[in-house]
């Protein structure tokens, strides 16, 4: 007897990275090292919006 169990991939949606130096924003599950608009090291800061306000998981937060 075979359980054929279904793997159920939760819906996980990535946060945004916005680049401090030139404003860039990229969804991805960790901020790349390498900022692909400044081919430099950049500090990305998460601006994913986390709150019903701004349109949820998803969205970018315009206030960050
Ligand atoms: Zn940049």
């Amino acid at each position: 007897m075979t359980e054929k169990k279904q793997a159920t991939r939760a819906k996980t949606l990535d946060p945004f990275w916005k680049c401090l130096e030139c404003g860039t924003t990229i969804q991805a599950a960790t901020p790349p090292e390498i900022c692909p608009s400044c081919n430099q090291r950049c500090a990305f800061k998460d601006v994913s919006c986390y709150t019903p306000d701004c349109g949820g998981p998803g969205h970018i937060d315009p206030q960050l």
